[in-house]
């Protein structure tokens, strides 16, 4: 171990192991948060953020070890959560040093906590940790971008969606509106094209990816982004930032569904879901729809890259959303506020 490494594990209550990590001499500091290992080693990407305080960057990796534990669980998978965030301008401070630093981090878990890509972390700084530890998946030699596969994910769980929101129509009788072209909104357009739908709004802050979608599908529908929570479509698919569904945006969406690859979609998980689900609002939760990716990299976890059978365990998305979708008609229990064992008892 290093010598100017320091460890400090934190005691948090409902958190399994928290780590904050310094090695000053590659400038490198973070948290590694493992919040369940109850279905199997805790797997989540690291995030690199120029976080103002030591503070933010705690509130953010236990938030997102939680929402890890909850996204395995809804995806049926023998995982738990956990999630890694480093602190600093990723700009300024990546370099193979800093990624070796931060893989002999990882090793201090012995395999209980696996890291992928996240936020400003991508495959050749996952290429960089995988030098050094083997608790890593998301390598471009392997499984590769995640992105296609939470698309996928998302594509099916919008059938499902539709099915109970509108049982009697197919997809080129209902309008969609998807807020962000990116990666996993533009692959999300693909799919509903292919498979008939017509009527589609986008939009995306970032004109290159408006004009690529407008290059390939002219047709396509392009509104500003205040305008386009609140056109009067059938099915809504948020697929750029958290928080957009809140208070302040209930009453101007008129959408009967929402379903897309946002995650944390909720601004207030105590009130919101609940508001939505009085206004009559079918939303798809996040860690269920968007969990394709993480499907993939545990494909990869298990040495098993056949997009075949990867294809048919992405596409179970929409049949547990189906299953969600009937249990909360039976109970009214809002799937939002489920604790990680009413998800296990779910699936
Ligand atoms: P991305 O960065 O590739 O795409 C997001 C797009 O949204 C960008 O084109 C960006 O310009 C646009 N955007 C940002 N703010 C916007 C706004 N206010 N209005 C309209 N467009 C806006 O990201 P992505 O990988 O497609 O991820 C999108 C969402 O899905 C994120 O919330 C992410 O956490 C979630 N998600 C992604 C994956 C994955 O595999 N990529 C997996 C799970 C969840």
């Amino acid at each position: 171990m290093e010598k100017d490494l320091t460890l400090h594990w934190l005691s948090v209550p409902g958190y399994e192991k928290v780590l904050y990590f310094k090695q000053p001499s590659v400038q490198l500091e973070g948290y590694i948060a493992i919040h369940s290992t109850q279905r199997g080693p805790a797997l989540g990407g690291t995030r690199f953020w120029p976080y103002s305080s030591q503070d933010d960057a705690l509130t953010d990796v236990l938030r997102l070890a939680q929402g890890m534990s909850y996204k395995a669980a809804g995806a049926e998978l023998p995982l738990g959560g956990g999630k890694a965030v480093l602190i600093g301008n990723p700009n300024l401070l990546k370099s193979p040093e800093y990624f070796h630093a931060y893989a002999q981090v990882i090793n201090q878990f012995k395999g209980s906590y696996i890291t992928a890509e996240d936020m400003n972390i991508n495959t050749e700084d996952i290429r960089l940790i995988a030098e050094k530890t083997t608790h890593v998946v998301g390598r471009s030699d392997k499984s590769g971008n995640p992105s296609p596969w939470t698309a996928l994910g998302v594509f099916y769980g919008v059938l499902a969606t539709l099915a109970f929101a509108f049982p009697h129509r197919d997809l080129s009788s209902l309008s969609f509106a998807i807020q962000g072209v990116g990666e996993t909104g533009f692959h999300l357009l693909q799919q509903l094209v292919e498979h008939g739908a017509k009527n589609i709004t986008i939009s995306d802050i970032n004109p290159e990816k408006v004009a690529r979608i407008q290059s390939r599908y002219p047709f396509i529908n392009v509104a500003d982004d205040h305008t386009l929570l609140s056109l009067p479509v059938d099915v809504l698919c948020p697929c750029a930032f958290g928080g957009i569904l809140n208070a302040h945006t209930l009453p101007t969406i008129q959408a009967k569904a929402i379903a897309g690859s946002a995650n944390n979609i909720f601004l207030d998980l105590e009130k919101d879901p609940q508001r939505f689900h009085e206004a009559g609002i079918l939303v798809a939760p996040d860690y269920i729809i968007n969990a394709g990716g993480l499907i993939n990299v545990f494909h990869e976890f298990n040495n098993d890259l056949d997009p075949k059978r990867l294809t048919v365990e992405v596409s179970k998305i929409g049949e547990r959303l189906s299953r969600l979708y009937q249990a909360i008609k039976k109970t009214e229990i809002n799937p939002f506020t489920y604790s990680l064992n009413q998800i296990i008892g779910t699936f």
